[in-house]
């Protein structure tokens, strides 16, 4: 496992959102957010306790109009008679200074205010809007979220670089003056903030595109910049593994820099889908690239024409459903199990080797290979299994291997060994 030291991340205030740390070395946050009406208060904290317990460690709700301000506490009230104590953030547009400022249940029962500078006010009302946001922010001791966006930059500042551009020589090509507009956006209304006397440590910022190369761009110049906290987000990542793959290269790219102090991945759920999906995307995301670990993962080989049946596949997927449906039990009982790797292999031409990687692996038969399945548990066979019975027996082997390895603190005794 590459430790997050390994990674030489890039140096940003910490920031209290509630009881989570964004920013200043914390882990990287995972940041969901909700796409139910927040005015519908049922549904709202039916959802937001979903993504809560999918592992979400902030969760963003809208707040639109009156109906969804006054909802605000109430659902804060209902979660907290849940045990759900993850910090909720509101979205704001348009009328975020008008809303905190009739409803101030809602500014104190929000841990953080996302705001966009290009929609918080126009023309002269602007720089006065931001103001009462960031001076509620103040009086409730509240982080806040400056928030730019591709698809609602401000209008003046993107109209001033781009004249500026075409008086230059050799003038810059529009979208890299798009780009710098984003980055600018977003360091002059940080900068305003601090002017009016929020610290950097109630400060994050995002720049979010949606494309990936000017994902990079813009984040990697925000970084450069600034060591203002940093919020990753591929905006409109879109569907499917479209979505995923787009947010996991550009977030984890930018993360592999060490840019990023927490994250979301903006996926657009199927109808009736489960919202959880983002949540997960986000820390297998985190746990591929072994910058936190959230849950043990099955290794499986993708299966050719040297295996004869779904056997193996169908058993990679019951040890990883046995996996997540254990693992909210395993990870109070067993520290550090969620490091944990399975192998589940096809044929004996990576089988072997490959269980030998993992803390427990099975190699099962492929074509033509005699009808037993080496087990290996820490580098070494141990087991060979046979007959009907492989899949049962082997489930049961990763359970004696959990208790074994993790149980009574035996893990981070060996590591500290
Ligand atoms: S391990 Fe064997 S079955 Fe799996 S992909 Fe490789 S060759 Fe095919």
């Amino acid at each position: 496992m590459v430790m997050l030291s390994q990674i030489q991340r890039h140096k940003t205030c910490a920031v209290k959102v509630g009881a989570v740390t964004v920013g200043g070395g914390a882990p990287v946050v995972v940041q969901s957010m909700t796409n139910t009406d927040t005015a519908d208060v049922a549904a709202t904290v039916t959802q937001v306790k979903e993504l809560a317990y999918a592992g979400s460690e902030i969760v963003r709700i809208t707040v639109n109009n009156e109906e969804a301000a006054a909802a605000v506490p109430h659902i804060k009230e209902q979660l907290a008679k849940q045990r759900v104590f993850v910090p909720l953030a509101g979205c704001f547009h348009y009328n975020g200074h008008d809303l905190l400022d009739k409803y101030p249940d809602m500014a104190q029962a929000l841990d953080k205010y996302r705001i966009n500078p290009g929609n918080v006010g126009f023309g002269e009302k602007k720089d006065k809007q931001f103001a009462m946001i960031i001076e509620t922010a103040l009086k409730y001791d509240k982080a806040v979220r400056i928030g730019v966006n591709w698809g609602s930059l401000d209008q003046k500042l993107s109209t001033q670089l781009m004249d500026e551009n075409a008086k230059r020589e050799a003038p810059m090509p529009a979208d890299a003056v798009m780009r710098e507009a984003l980055v600018q956006s977003a360091l002059i209304s940080a900068q305003q903030a601090e002017e009016l006397g929020l610290g950097k440590d109630r400060i994050i910022l995002s720049a979010k595109v949606s494309r990936v190369q000017d994902l990079i761009a813009v984040y990697q110049e925000l970084a450069h910049r600034s060591d203002y906290a940093l919020h990753l987000g591929l905006t409109e990542a879109g569907m499917g593994s479209k979505g995923i793959v787009a947010t996991a290269v550009g977030e984890g790219i930018l993360l592999q820099m060490g840019i990023g102090d927490t994250i979301r991945a903006s996926l657009t759920p199927k109808v009736g889908e489960s919202r959880t999906l983002e949540v997960k995307v986000c820390q297998e995301l985190l746990q591929v690239m072994g910058i936190r670990s959230f849950s043990a993962q099955v290794s499986a080989c993708p299966g050719c024409g040297r295996t004869t049946s779904t056997f193996f596949q169908e058993l990679a997927q019951d040890i990883q459903k046995s996996l997540d449906d254990n693992m909210p039990r395993w990870r109070k009982d067993y520290p550090g199990v969620e490091e944990m790797n399975v192998a589940v292999m096809g044929c004996i031409v990576n089988g072997p080797g490959e269980s030998k990687h993992a803390n427990i692996g099975i190699s099962l038969p492929g074509t033509g290979e005699s009808p037993v399945a080496p087990v290996f548990m820490d580098g070494k066979k141990t087991h060979t299994l046979r007959g009907d019975n492989i899949a049962a027996e082997f489930h049961a082997l990763v359970e004696d291997y959990v208790k074994t390895r993790y149980g009574n603190g035996q893990a981070s005794k060996t590591a500290t060994a």
